[in-house]
């Protein structure tokens, strides 16, 4: 990995940058995931590269669908893997919730060095490697997922998803839970509960509203989920950046 000086003003994102870099040259990564990873720095340059209240809310209600339900199941992509493997493991061992590698751009072997890596890291259930079931609606290979995994989850986090597929999700009746700093894009309209934060931020901070609520009756966090409006949410975001904006201009 290139060396990057501490003192670089941009070093975060810099080190991220190599960082996804190298997970596409081991194979983890599609070479379109990095055109993904370039969108979602921008909106977070826009978003001021912090978590905003209407985020914070959202996580904070993610953990408690994600306590709430009866099978949650958290899907991984290439991204998600390269950016936030150890958060998602931690997150998941919290819940718990399973694990589903699900990738945009399907490919066995990507697949398996994915399940590889995450075996490393000492998870041992991970669904996706031998799909045997169908999201409705879906005409591509994305389609194919597992049926003791996303098949018959009731929870699902999707970090970095593709706006299609999230509607199928959607359409299957279960609570989805997104992570894209585009509140524009169509995962983000299209989501249960919408994050609009980066996927590195995001996951540590749903986790810790996780061991906030260790004590909290689930009739009250049922009531957290059941109040959220996604829109009234989205619209906040959009408040969020204008009111940035302006105040930059
Ligand atoms: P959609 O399919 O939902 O309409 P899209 O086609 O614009 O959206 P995709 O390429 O399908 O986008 O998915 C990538 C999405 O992930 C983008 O919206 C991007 O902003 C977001 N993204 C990229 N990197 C991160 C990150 N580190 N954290 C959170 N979101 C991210
Ligand atoms: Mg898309």
């Amino acid at each position: 990995m290139k060396k990057i000086p501490k003192s670089h003003p941009r070093y975060h994102s810099l080190v991220t940058r190599e960082v996804i870099s190298e997970a596409m040259k081991k194979g983890l990564i599609h070479e379109t995931g990095l055109i993904a990873h370039g969108r979602g720095e921008a909106f977070d340059y826009l978003l001021g590269e912090t978590t905003i209240p209407p985020a914070d809310a959202a996580e904070k209600t993610a953990a408690a669908a994600l306590i709430c339900a009866t099978n949650p199941i958290i899907s991984i992509n290439g991204n998600v893997a390269a950016l936030a493997a150890d958060e998602c493991i931690s997150l998941a061992k919290a819940v718990p919730a399973k694990f589903e590698i699900n990738l945009f751009h399907p490919s066995l072997v990507r697949l398996r060095k994915i399940a590889a890596m995450l075996r490393k890291k000492g998870i041992k259930t991970i669904y996706g490697l031998n799909p045997n079931a169908k999201i409705p609606g879906l005409d591509s290979n994305r389609a194919y997922c597992s049926k003791e995994g996303i098949f018959i989850a009731d929870v699902v986090l999707v970090p970095l998803e593709d706006g299609d597929r999230c509607q199928a999700l959607q359409r299957m009746g279960k609570t989805i839970i997104a992570i894209d700093l585009n509140p524009l894009s169509r995962t983000a309209q299209a989501a249960t509960i919408t994050i609009v934060d980066n996927v590195i931020r995001a996951v540590p901070r749903i986790e810790q509203w996780i061991h906030v609520f260790k004590n909290t009756k689930r009739r009250d966090l049922s009531k957290i989920v059941q109040g959220w409006d996604n829109k009234k949410n989205l619209g906040e975001v959009m408040v969020f950046l204008s009111k940035r904006l302006n105040s930059l201009s």
